[in-house]
């Protein structure tokens, strides 16, 4: 089946094509390792990931890499200010190492909490340093760079297609420049490959280099790791909506002059994420991190379930009353999946002749086409969760052995997308006396004793498990609170 992509840099949705038959290289820009991340971040990494889970859907093989930036990525977007990292590490009196290594681990934990598929790589820039002056001095070999007062820079007016991406001009970057730039700068668009240490500056991370004692510039670091290890182009390249312009046009600029080669064949841009209907700033403390989410007693996956409502390109409003609607609707669907298994249970007590195993073979794949479709249209999940919903309306409107069946088979299936870990759904196992409890308290019901099977149920619920009379048997479960 067709996959359709928006690609930001034709500005059009088109048919997803790899350069390789079956396998796609997919670069992620990565955290700054300097701060917590954020709400906006997890909705960015798992817009990525819903991604890659499509892919592989469609039988891909996923070379996939996100970097970690711990050096270089400095306050301003115009090469000024100071670098993130070395900042924090002075405000929290710490070296840069620390905070690193601090935040990359809150930034691991944090995906696997929203059970987002592991890249085979985190490469860190500050390894990468070599790799990276071999590709300042491919560029400057060319001609595109040079070197003036506090570092060396690419020449922007070289590169004609520099603006594409963003849909800059030079002449709009030029009248929109700010006037505190280098004055030694050709062009004030044009952006730093290699910064000098300052005078008189002691920074915790610097190199030496052919053109003086210094650090790399942000850009240049995901051209030299993406390079290294997926080649020369890339099939998708991912990042936020702010890394367009200029972190993202710079890599083009950077790795196609270097390379003389595509670098990305498609660029895929998750919009901004607002919270409770503004965007996150710091003065108005809506900057939620995941803590703050479990905090309040909401699930990391309650989260995903809430992204999974919204699409990639529109703008996504985060407020607490939907995540609190997104809990709610992810316990459903956890219930729902043990009232399947309670059914399945129940299935294999029947005849192999009472379940029509060719019928529920056609239904899924009557059902997965439309899922499929759903995703492979540009990742378009609240269509593919709203099928979910469908899935389960239908299974309630004629509730039977072989509806169980096909829902439980499809929603499992469906969760290698969906990444809801529905798949971890197991019946509970009670205890002997519960078990036993339950038995006789279904033999008293057979024989209409409802007086001595109400006794029964009591006596269950005393001992703090919950009993859910189905047409399929009894549901017990250690829990306050049934949802279905
Ligand atoms: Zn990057
Ligand atoms: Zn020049």
């Amino acid at each position: 089946m067709k996959i359709c992509l928006y690609n930001t840099y034709s500005r059009k949705k088109e048919i997803f094509k790899p350069q390789f038959k079956k396998t796609v290289k997919i670069y992620s820009c990565g955290p700054t390792v300097y701060d917590y991340d954020h709400l906006g971040h997890a909705w960015n990494y798992t817009m990525a990931d819903l991604l890659i889970r499509t892919l592989q859907y469609n039988g891909y093989k996923i070379r996939y890499i996100i970097n970690i930036t711990d050096v270089g990525h400095l306050t301003s977007d115009n090469d000024s200010g100071e670098d993130k990292i070395e900042k924090s590490a002075q405000e929290k009196h710490q070296t840069a190492q620390a905070i690193v290594q601090y935040f990359t681990e809150i930034y691991l934990t944090n995906r696997r909490k929203l059970n987002l598929g592991e890249p085979f790589l985190y490469p860190k820039a500050s390894e990468h340093i070599p790799d990276i002056i071999n590709l300042i001095k491919k560029i400057e070999k060319k001609g595109m760079a040079y070197k003036i007062n506090d570092g060396v820079y690419f020449e922007v007016s070289k590169f004609p297609k520099y603006g594409h991406l963003s849909g800059n001009t030079l002449a709009q970057l030029k009248a929109g420049a700010r006037i505190e730039i280098n004055p030694q700068k050709h062009h004030p668009a044009d952006f730093a490959l290699w910064k000098f240490t300052p005078e008189k500056v002691k920074r915790q991370m610097e190199w030496t280099s052919p053109w003086g004692k210094g650090f790399p510039g942000w850009h240049i670091e995901c051209s030299a790791m993406s390079l290294k290890y997926l080649g020369p182009t890339l099939d998708i390249h991912t990042g936020g909506e702010d890394n367009i312009f200029p972190h993202h046009e710079s890599e083009i600029a950077q790795s196609e002059t270097a390379t003389g080669k595509q670098f990305v064949r498609y660029w895929f841009h998750p919009r901004f994420l607002m919270v409770e209907g503004q965007k996150m700033s710091k003065s108005l403390h809506n900057f939620y991190t995941l803590k703050d989410i479990e905090q309040k007693g909401f699930s990391p996956l309650a989260l995903r379930y809430l992204f999974l409502t919204g699409h990639y390109r529109s703008q996504f409003n985060f407020t607490w009353e939907s995540l609190q609607s997104s809990q709610i609707a992810l316990n459903n669907l956890y219930d729902f999946i043990e009232y399947l298994l309670i059914i399945i249970k129940a299935s294999r007590k029947l005849k192999p002749s009472k379940i029509n195993n060719q019928q529920i073979k056609l239904k899924i794949a009557k059902w997965d086409k439309k899922f499929q479709q759903a995703i492979n249209n540009d990742i378009d999940t609240p269509k593919a969760l709203s099928i979910v919903w469908q899935l389960i309306n239908t299974f309630n409107k004629n509730p039977n052995h072989e509806e169980a069946e096909i829902a439980y088979q499809l929603l499992m299936k469906w969760d290698k997308v969906l990444g809801l870990n529905l798949t971890h759904i197991k019946l509970e196992k009670l205890p002997l006396n519960i078990q036993k409890l339950t038995k006789k308290r279904e033999k008293l019901r057979a024989q209409k004793n409802w007086p001595a099977a109400d006794k029964l149920r009591l006596e269950i619920e005393r001992q703090g498990y919950l009993i859910k009379d189905t047409p399929f048997g009894s549901w017990v479960k250690l829990t306050n609170k049934i949802n279905y």
